[in-house]
């Protein structure tokens, strides 16, 4: 069964891009049954009652509480990488689970182009695919510095370096005393990586410096890795 997500406000009713998906690519017709979510949790079973060309009204047949989210909570500040790979990291890490994706920017990040419209996009429709109950935040381009201030709203903040000799990522999580449901930062740098400095001045505010093990991953593969490893230790 389709479902979309739509804001509170328009419940029952669709608008805007998912009208033309609906109708013309998944040709549903009136009587049609879909789900709703409200992007809060809220699932909404409905079927379509009226079509119109920019407009699909729907009846409300039950609201049930979605539960699909993890336990951890992962925001992820991805260093902007080269060319598309921004838009790999956003659909996979929405797959896997991640509540905020923090666009960064770096001292050796070179990639400029921001398409915050196309991430927000393919978030909502990674969630829709997946069975997340919420489309995770993309938040606007954040320097470096911002994401250290950010730092002390979390129970955990990760920097994986590969440089990093003494900490695996696996000791750094045997290490953490667990909430219920934590809260989890997760720093990548750019293909570059991180300057000395930057590690530098995030381990000084508390960031935990971990080894993802002997070899150099590509900068949107240490994101998916990291938060796998947490989907897997803490959902
Ligand atoms: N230019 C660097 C690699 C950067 S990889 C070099 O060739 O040495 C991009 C980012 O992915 C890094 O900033 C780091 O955050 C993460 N990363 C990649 N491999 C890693 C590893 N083995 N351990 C920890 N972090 C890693």
């Amino acid at each position: 069964m389709p479902r979309i997500f739509v804001t509170k406000d328009q419940i029952p009713n669709i608008s805007g891009s998912d009208v033309h998906y609906l109708r013309d690519v998944l040709r549903m017709r009136i009587g049609d049954p879909l789900e709703l979510l409200d992007g809060t949790g809220n699932i909404y079973e409905a079927k379509i009652l009226k079509m119109e060309k920019e407009k699909i009204a729907c009846e409300i047949i039950s609201l049930r509480q979605q539960e699909s989210e993890p336990k951890v909570k992962v925001t992820l500040a991805q260093a902007l990488p080269k060319a598309s790979k921004m838009d790999l990291v956003v659909e996979k890490a929405t797959e896997l689970g991640v509540e905020r994706i923090i666009p960064m920017l770096t001292e050796r990040t070179v990639a400029k182009r921001v398409k915050l419209d196309r991430w927000r996009r393919l978030a909502k429709e990674a969630a829709e695919q997946s069975g997340r109950a919420i489309i995770p935040e993309i938040s606007t381009l954040t320097p470096f510095e911002e994401i250290l201030k950010i730092k002390s709203r979390f129970d955990l903040a990760l920097i994986p370096w590969e440089l990093e000799k003494e900490k695996t990522l696996k000791q750094a999580l045997r290490d953490f005393l667990t909430s219920q449901s934590p809260n989890i930062l997760v720093a990548i740098g750019p293909e570059g990586g991180f300057s000395q400095k930057e590690i530098e001045l995030a381990k000084r505010v508390g960031f935990v410096s971990v080894s993802l093990g002997k070899r150099i991953l590509r900068t949107e593969t240490a994101g998916l890795m990291v938060l796998s490893a947490l989907i897997y230790e803490f959902d």
